[in-house]
C-alpha cells in the first residue's frame, strides 16, 4: 500500500482543492483581460496544472516545457537542459510558469532566465509548493499554494522515482523508503 510509504499527510485532497480554488481566484482576478500564457513544466506539474485552469475563468492558453534533472531530487547539477520547449512564441505575452515545487530554485532560476531572453511583457511563478530553507537561487515565487519544511513530499504531481505522482493528497515519504 502506497499509504504505508507515508511519514505524514501534510495537506489531504480537500485541503489542496481549496487552496488550488483559491488560487484560480486569484488568477483570475490579475489576469483579466490579458490572455496569459500557462508554462507548465513537466512532469511534476501536470496535476496541479489541470486543477488550477479549471479554477481559472478568464481566457488562457497552455504550454509546456520539459526541463530535465539529472539523477534524484538530492542531486542539483545546476543544469538546465529543455528536453521539450515552447510551441508558440511568448514574445509580448502575459507568461505565468506553473510548477509543482519550488525547492533550491536551481532549475527554476534556469528556466526562467531562458524565457525572459524571448521577451514576454510579464513573466510570473506559480507553485503548488515553496520549500524555503533549501533555496539557494535567487528566486521567488509570485502564487504560492503552500510553504512546506525541508522535508521530502510526494502526491499531486510530486515524485519519488516516478512514482507516487497520482497520490490525490502531499505526503511526507518515509525515509526508510528512499534510503
Ligand atoms: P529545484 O531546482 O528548485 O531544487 O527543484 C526542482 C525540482 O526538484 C522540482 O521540480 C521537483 O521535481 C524536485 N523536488 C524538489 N523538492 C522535492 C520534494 O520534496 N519532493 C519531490 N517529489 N520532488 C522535489
Ligand atoms: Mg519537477
Amino acid at each position: 500500500m502506497m499509504r504505508d510509504d507515508m511519514k505524514a499527510i501534510l495537506y489531504t485532497k480537500e485541503e489542496v482543492a481549496e487552496r488550488v480554488r483559491q488560487m484560480g481566484a486569484q488568477l483570475t482576478a490579475d489576469y483579466k483581460g490579458e490572455d496569459p500564457i500557462l508554462v507548465g513544466v513537466l512532469r511534476g506539474s501536470f496535476i496541479f496544472m489541470a486543477d488550477l485552469v479549471r479554477c481559472i475563468e478568464t481566457p488562457l492558453e497552455l504550454d509546456f516545457v520539459a526541463a530535465s534533472s539529472y539523477g534524484t531530487w538530492a542531486v542539483s547539477t545546476g543544469q538546465v537542459d529543455l528536453r521539450l520547449d515552447l510551441e508558440k512564441d511568448i514574445i509580448g505575452r502575459h507568461v505565468i510558469v506553473v510548477e509543482d515545487i519550488l525547492d533550491t530554485g536551481r532549475t527554476l532560476s534556469k528556466l526562467v532566465d531562458e524565457l525572459k531572453k524571448r521577451h514576454p511583457a510579464s513573466l510570473k511563478l506559480c507553485v503548488l509548493l515553496d520549500k524555503p530553507e533549501r533555496r539557494v537561487a535567487q528566486i521567488e515565487a509570485d502564487y504560492v499554494g503552500f510553504t512546506v519544511p525541508d522535508e521530502f513530499v510526494v502526491g499531486c504531481g510530486l515524485d519519488f522515482n516516478q512514482k507516487y505522482r497520482q497520490l490525490p493528497y502531499i505526503g511526507i515519504l518515509k525515509p526508510s523508503v528512499y534510503e
